[in-house]
């Protein structure tokens, strides 16, 4: 479609071409038949009486000028701003960005020559390879905030034991990203895997090259709670001066310092491990604010730092929206009424709207809700109707084999915890579909 848009002005240039070209031929003809009966003349003489060899210099250029035109060279300028269109081109190509790959190249036809054909051809063939997926397996899997300092956060004290059951290192988190990239997965938006038909969840239809499989990531609490505080994890997300979103590690924005900066170096390194930049869901409750930011204790801070909290929450979702994340909600408070299911009916209406009042309006609406412990509902259970009520319609429990369900009104998807708790005791539910987790446990886990 787009190359037919392009061919147009391009055809009547390749005539004029056409016309040019034969015109220069029947001159070279002439041209050759002349110097044919130069050539013989000259070479009646001995040897040593040719031109060439006696008479270099001014004679030359009047014999081998008209002969062929010197291709004129190309303004340097015009052929950097291909080479980086090119690269541009390719860099879209790698993340599965084809469309917009061809509308670059569309948009500069000045630069087209047999370089950007090649590279049009190439991205037609790729769009045109995409297949559906029809699996009926699909994978989530899922962490909490990362161990920078494995020192701190293993030990011995109080936390310690928990942190080695429900955390993955930043050793172990960067050594899985490319054995899930070898082994097919590409990351993808969890919206790719339903579309609502009159509130109905249907599967949708996701293209990918052929066998690859649709891995979709979340992290929980992604709050950088008190009692994490001199664990050894950062402390909040924060912007750099070109906007990325980096994490705060004693005080200094770093780039590994947990999953959303990693996972953003990881994907511009390897465009091809994420469907058009979809990186992962961020799950927020709300009782100690979102990202690092306490703006639920307002009262304790005075009113010109809460406003820059409040601002920094906004400027933060915004900046990870716009490069691949969703958000979600995890319930307000996460309090053990969710755990044991007791949750009444009054204090699941003053947890979501505590949420919605506290914490959307700074992140932004979601309809994505990625329960608390895990936990699931009964389709049928009243507070399930009251979560979709609330514009919830994908619900994230905890589910090794992550069964995946276009149930109803909802979309609802099992995740895997690759964290200690699995690589230590559960290992064959990470090998079975991703990888062997002996290869890449941090050595600095209590044995
Ligand atoms: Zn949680």
């Amino acid at each position: 479609m787009y190359r037919g848009t392009y061919a147009q002005p391009g055809g009547s240039s390749r005539r004029r071409r056409r016309r040019t070209n034969l015109f220069l031929a029947l001159v070279f003809l002439l041209e050759l038949a002349v110097i044919g009966g130069f050539a013989a003349w000259l070479l009646l003489p001995e040897e040593p009486n040719r031109p060439e060899s006696s008479q270099p210099g001014p004679e030359q250029p009047s014999v081998s000028a008209p002969v062929e035109p010197e291709p004129v060279p190309e303004d340097p300028a015009v052929t950097q701003a291909r080479t980086q269109l090119l690269e541009e081109a390719r860099q879209l190509m790698r993340g599965y960005y084809y469309e917009e790959a061809l509308q670059l190249l569309d948009g500069a036809p000045d630069l087209a020559n047999d370089e950007t054909d090649a590279l049009r051809q190439e991205l037609a063939d790729l769009q045109a390879q995409l297949v559906p997926y029809a699996d009926g397996q699909f994978y989530h899997i899922f962490f909490h905030s990362l161990i920078v300092d494995t020192d701190k956060a293993f030990d011995g004290d109080y936390d310690a034991p928990g942190y080695d059951l429900y955390m993955t290192t930043v050793s172990e988190f960067e050594a899985m990203l490319p054995k899930l990239q070898e082994a097919g997965f590409v990351l993808v938006d969890i919206h790719d895997l339903v579309e609502f038909q009159d509130g109905v969840a249907v599967r949708k239809e996701i293209l990918l090259p052929p066998g690859k499989k649709p891995l979709v990531l979340s992290v929980d609490d992604v709050n950088y709670y008190q009692y994490m505080a001199d664990d050894g994890f950062a402390s909040r997300l924060d912007l750099d001066e070109n906007g990325q979103v980096k994490a705060v590690v004693d005080g200094v924005l770093t780039d590994n310092g947990d999953v959303v900066p990693i996972l953003g170096r990881y994907v511009a390194e390897h465009p091809e491990f994420s469907w058009r930049g979809a990186k992962g869901i961020l799950a927020l409750t709300g009782y100690e604010g979102a990202f690092g930011y306490r703006i639920t204790d307002l009262e304790d801070y005075d009113e010109a730092t809460g406003q820059a909290m409040l601002q920094k929450t906004q400027a933060v979702a915004q900046a990870l929206r716009e490069t691949g994340w969703q958000i979600a909600c995890h319930s307000y408070t996460h309090n053990q009424y969710w755990n044991n299911r007791t949750i009444t009916m009054e204090q699941i209406q003053y947890d979501i709207g505590r949420w919605k009042r506290d914490i959307a309006p700074y992140v932004g609406e979601t309809d994505i809700f990625i329960s608390p412990f895990g936990v699931s509902f009964a389709r049928d259970d009243a507070r399930m109707a009251f979560l979709r009520e609330q514009g919830f319609s994908i619900y994230c429990h905890v589910d090794s084999t992550m069964p995946t369900k276009w149930d109803g009104s909802w979309f609802i998807q099992g995740r895997i915890n690759l964290d200690g708790l699995t690589m230590k005791r559960y290992p064959e539910r990470i090998s079975q579909y991703f990888f062997d987790p002996s290869e890449i446990l941090d050595p600095a886990r209590p044995q």
